[in-house]
């Protein structure tokens, strides 16, 4: 195995992953120049349309990007400044960052070492009637155990948001029936930031609502308030989808279930060959949901193992990276002195290798028999 074989591996590959695409996305963006027309419009509204029917919402809402989404998730269920609002500990910074900026309340819940998502039982730990809303990420690409979380929300009047940024495509079994990721609690949110599983070239968001009351005031709230142009209804942001990003998007949509299977096959192949180390742990599989490998992680028992088999990877030219190295409440601006153990210990051993539509065999056994090779020398 020598490295000068490859190309530089990358933790996501949107070079080749365009170039496969380019003839396609290519004429539609210049469709979209030589129309000028450049925010909203109908290839915005065609995409909202696709996309809805690919994930099964009654209403789909694009919007300027993922954070905004959360946001504008928050405004329209009517949460106000001081109510509180359950997030895990161990996820991205933005839902902590909408709730700081509307002046809620955040109650961090700990998670699961397994799935690295909260349970009903981690909110339960947490939780008080001031507790408003609960925020689900469904975090590397896998469901959450959602099913149980929303059958007490609903018997509790609690609303139940899901941040679905990192899981499009991904389904979760409710009632027997599976649902897709985004379309199970009051309002779901979404992000396609270049490197999401639906990326865009640029930023850009949406929301997904089975309601007809929030998918009105989520429409308005993110186009200046408005109900028809000129007419303010109430008070909005501008936060709208760019045509030439809907353009794009509705082309990638269309190969979405083949990009999803792509990583779900990568996982496949790391799972076979990494089940074999004893010292490390492949992702867990839930049977309640399915996975569609946004990230590939696995965990390492002690934090000093983890750190040097980055570094010894790094040497090798394979990349890796440690999402999330810290507890949220530890970031100075959210800072909390409270400690939640399987946060803490995620936080130290979670490692995620490069998975993308365009890694090839050759190079997941090199990146499979370099970690190999890491264990090897240490025993
Ligand atoms: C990427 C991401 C976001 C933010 O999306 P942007 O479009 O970058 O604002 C929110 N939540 C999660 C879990 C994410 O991974």
């Amino acid at each position: 195995m020598e490295e000068f074989l490859f190309n530089q591996i990358q933790m996501v590959d949107l070079q080749k992953q365009y170039q496969r695409l380019s003839v396609e996305i290519d004429a539609e963006i210049k469709s979209c120049m030589q129309s000028a027309h450049f925010i909203q419009g109908q290839k915005v509204r065609d995409f909202e349309i696709a996309l809805g029917q690919y994930l099964n919402s009654q209403h789909t809402i694009s919007c300027g990007n993922g954070t905004d989404a959360l946001m504008l998730a928050c405004i329209a269920l009517g949460l106000q400044r001081g109510d509180k609002v359950i997030v895990p500990a161990f996820t991205y910074i933005a839902c902590v960052e909408v709730l700081y900026l509307l002046g809620m309340q955040v109650v961090f819940c700990d998670v699961d070492e397994n799935t690295f998502m909260p349970q009903l039982e981690h909110i339960l730990e947490v939780y008080t009637p001031e507790c408003k809303a609960v925020i689900i990420v469904h975090l590397y690409g896998q469901g959450a155990e959602i099913e149980p979380i929303m059958k007490w929300a609903l018997q509790n009047n609690i609303y139940v948001i899901e941040d679905n940024a990192q899981a499009i495509g991904a389904q979760c079994r409710i009632d027997n029936q599976w649902k897709y990721t985004g379309t199970i609690g009051h309002i779901g949110t979404t992000s396609f930031f270049p490197s999401k599983n639906l990326g865009a070239f640029g930023d850009g968001g949406a929301l997904f609502t089975q309601y007809n009351l929030w998918a009105k005031s989520l429409r308005m709230l993110a186009n200046h308030g408005q109900s028809e142009k000129y007419i303010h209804d109430i008070v909005g942001v501008n936060s709208r989808l760019d045509t030439i990003q809907a353009a794009i998007l509705d082309v990638k949509l269309k190969y979405l279930d083949e990009f999803t299977r792509k990583r779900q096959s990568v996982a496949n192949q790391y799972d076979d060959f990494l089940s074999q180390i004893d010292t490390l742990k492949t992702p867990f599989r839930n049977d309640n949901s399915t996975h569609v490998f946004h990230q590939y992680t696995i965990r390492l028992e002690q934090e000093k193992t983890r750190n040097d088999l980055q570094i010894f990877l790094k040497n090798k030219n394979i990349p890796s990276v440690v999402y999330y190295p810290m507890p949220i409440y530890k970031q100075r601006p959210y800072y909390q002195a409270i400690s939640l153990p399987h946060t803490e210990r995620l936080c130290a051993q979670v490692l995620s290798l490069p998975i993308h539509t365009e890694l090839n065999e050759q190079e997941i056994s090199y990146i499979c028999e370099s970690i190999k090779l890491f264990f090897d020398a240490k025993s």
